[in-house]
C-alpha cells in the first residue's frame, strides 16, 4: 500500500426488497473498478429501518475488508436510491416502496458512519456502474442506460458524467404519454410508456408467473401453450413500448450505446432478441430508423454484477478526488 493506492469507496443500492452494498477500488489510471467486498440484506419499511439497514450493510462490508487483511478503509459512501433525491443536501423524498415520505439520508448515514456520504438517484447510479463495467471509466461517448424496473427511466452519461438537467428530470422517459392503450399511470397521466414498458406493467399484464417476462416470451413462442395468443398480444404491447423508448432515446440523446438494465433485463438474450427483432422491423419500413442502426447500439447489462451499488460508489468519486 503506497501513497498512490487508489481510494476505497462504499456503494449502497437501495431497492424495494433488498439493500445491496459493495466496497470498490477505483483504479485512478482508468483501468476500471475492482469489487473488494459485497453483501446484501432484506429491506424494511420506514426511514429509521432504512438507516439501520444501511449501517448494518456497511459494518458487514468493513468486516469483510478486515478479514481479507485489507488495512485501508473506505473514505466515502455513495448511495443510490429510488425517490426524489436532492443531490445538494442528500435528502430523499417519496421512496414509495419503503413507505418513506422523507429521510435526510446523507446526513443520517454520515453521522452514524463518520464518512462523507453522497446520494444519487438509483437509475443514475446504475447508469454509472453499468457504463463503467462495460466501457471503462474513461468513456468519452454519450451513453444511455434504460432501466426496465418497476417503472421505466433512463440515466444519461456524457463523457462519463451524469446529466442531471436543471431539475433532475432528465431521462424520465417512462412518463412520455404516447402508449396507445391510454392506461392510467401512477403519475396521474394516461398512456405513459411505463404503463406498458416496465416490470410493473409486465406483472399487471401477465399475473400468471413471477418474474413474468421470461414466461411471456416463452408462451408467445410456443404455439401449444394454453395462453399462446394472449402471450403474443402482451409481448407485442411490452416490446413495442420498449422499442418506442429506444427510438425516443436515439433521437433526443443520440447515445453511442443504450444499455438495457433493471429487473426485466435478467430475462437475458430472449428479451434482447425480441427488442432487436422489433427494431429491425421498424427499420425495414423507415429509411430514417434504418440509418440509426439501433440494434448495434444495444447492450444488456451484465446480469451477475451489482451495477447499482458499484455506480453508487462511483457517484461519490468526485469527493475522494477533491479531497
Ligand atoms: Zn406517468
Amino acid at each position: 500500500m503506497g501513497t498512490n493506492a487508489p481510494p476505497l469507496m462504499i456503494g449502497i443500492d437501495v431497492g424495494g426488497t433488498k439493500i445491496a452494498g459493495v466496497v470498490i477500488e477505483d483504479d485512478l489510471a482508468g483501468k476500471g473498478v475492482t469489487v473488494l467486498a459485497q453483501t446484501q440484506r432484506p429491506a424494511q419499511r420506514g426511514a429509521n429501518a432504512l438507516i439501520d439497514c444501511i449501517v448494518a450493510v456497511i459494518d458487514t462490508l468493513n468486516t469483510q475488508l478486515a478479514q481479507r487483511g485489507e488495512t485501508r478503509r473506505a473514505s466515502v459512501i455513495g448511495i443510490g436510491t429510488p425517490g426524489t433525491v436532492d443531490g445538494r443536501t442528500g435528502d430523499v423524498r417519496a421512496i414509495a416502496n419503503l413507505s418513506i415520505d422523507y429521510v435526510p439520508l446523507a446526513r443520517a448515514i454520515s453521522a452514524r458512519c463518520g464518512m462523507t456520504t453522497v446520494v444519487e438517484n438509483d437509475v443514475n447510479a446504475a447508469a454509472l456502474g453499468a457504463s463503467s463495467m462495460l466501457f471503462g471509466d474513461d468513456a468519452t461517448e454519450t451513453i444511455a442506460f434504460l432501466n426496465l424496473g418497476t417503472g421505466l427511466a433512463a440515466g444519461i452519461l456524457r463523457d462519463g458524467v451524469l446529466d442531471h438537467g436543471s431539475s433532475n428530470t432528465v431521462g424520465e422517459i417512462g412518463h412520455i404519454p404516447v402508449e396507445p392503450h391510454r392506461w392510467k399511470c401512477a403519475c396521474g397521466q394516461r398512456g405513459c410508456l411505463e404503463t406498458a414498458a416496465s416490470g410493473g406493467a409486465a406483472k399487471r399484464l401477465w399475473p400468471y408467473a413471477d418474474p413474468p417476462m421470461p414466461a411471456i416470451l416463452a408462451a408467445a413462442h410456443n404455439p401449444h401453450d394454453a395462453r399462446h395468443e394472449q402471450a403474443q398480444d402482451v409481448q407485442h404491447i411490452i416490446i413495442n413500448a420498449i422499442a418506442d423508448a429506444i427510438d425516443i432515446l436515439a433521437v433526443t440523446v443520440d447515445p453511442a450505446a443504450i444499455i438495457i438494465g433493471g429487473g426485466m433485463a435478467k430475462t437475458g438474450e430472449p428479451l434482447l432478441h425480441a427488442i432487436t427483432k422489433e427494431l429491425r422491423q421498424r427499420a425495414q419500413s423507415s429509411k430514417f430508423i434504418d440509418s440509426l442502426h439501433l440494434p448495434s447500439r444495444l447492450k444488456l447489462v451484465p446480469a451477475d454484477l451489482p451495477v447499482g451499488a458499484i455506480g453508487a460508489a462511483l457517484s461519490a468519486k468526485h469527493v475522494t478526488t477533491a479531497a
